[in-house]
């Protein structure tokens, strides 16, 4: 026997019926499943909008200790055939860096955990992202959107494509090595497009769970 993750009904798998339905709804179709990263070519291909129940299951799996909420999101999150195929053409998962800081405060790592579910779904390893980064982020979040631009970038420190020596396939999928870089939810793309930055050799993709992308504002919450 089941419950669901979001509302203790018996239930068969993860969801049951109506919350499935609610979180279909949820789910971002078209084109807004995609968003352009600031100053890169990046685009992030996200699962769900990050309000009403999308925001609820985040926060809820993030913050309040509803551990179970976060793999059931990442399985149900695999439905998506533009992830799956992202998976395939991809040779490592990197989450982005959780701050030390929402960590202290108990926060659970989403990003980790999604890279782990993706990554044992497609076969593939997780590489850790560089540590120092989760220092910085932590700066990073406490200036203001206009002081952080750039700031991250012109100290950053660049890594080659070795650092991925001990996670990457033999053979490769392609002929480049390819990152799949993923976080819980993208809302100014800032954090992703700087983490790809400090790899400059390496293909990266972005898949996010959430979007609350607002171009050029800083984060709701
Ligand atoms: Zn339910």
């Amino acid at each position: 026997m089941n419950f669901c993750v979001l509302c203790f009904r018996v239930c068969r798998s993860d969801f049951c019926a109506v919350c499935d339905e609610a979180l279909r709804e949820a789910e971002l179709v078209g084109e807004r499943r995609f968003c352009k990263l600031p100053s890169t070519n990046g685009i992030v291909l996200s699962s769900y909008a990050y309000r009403g129940i999308g925001r609820d299951c985040v926060l809820a799996c993030k913050s309040q200790g509803f551990r179970r909420i976060g793999p059931a999101l990442v399985r149900r999150s695999l439905r998506c055939p533009l992830l799956q195929e992202a998976l395939g053409r991809s040779d490592v998962i990197m989450p982005a860096p959780s701050s030390l800081w929402s960590r202290w405060r108990g926060s659970l790592d989403l990003a980790s955990m999604l890279a782990e579910g993706l990554a044992r779904h497609a076969g593939l390893l997780v590489c850790p992202p560089p540590r120092a980064l989760s220092f910085r982020w932590r700066k990073q979040a406490l200036r203001t959107h206009s002081q952080r631009r750039g700031v991250f970038r012109s100290r950053q420190k660049l890594y080659d494509a070795s650092y991925f020596e001990p996670y990457r396939p033999t053979p490769l999928r392609s002929a480049r090595l390819k990152v799949l870089i993923v976080d819980d939810v993208v809302t100014t793309g800032h954090t992703l497009s700087e983490l790809a930055a400090c790899f400059p050799q390496v293909e990266v993709e972005f898949y996010t769970l959430a979007s609350a992308f607002r171009p050029g504002k800083d984060p709701a919450c």
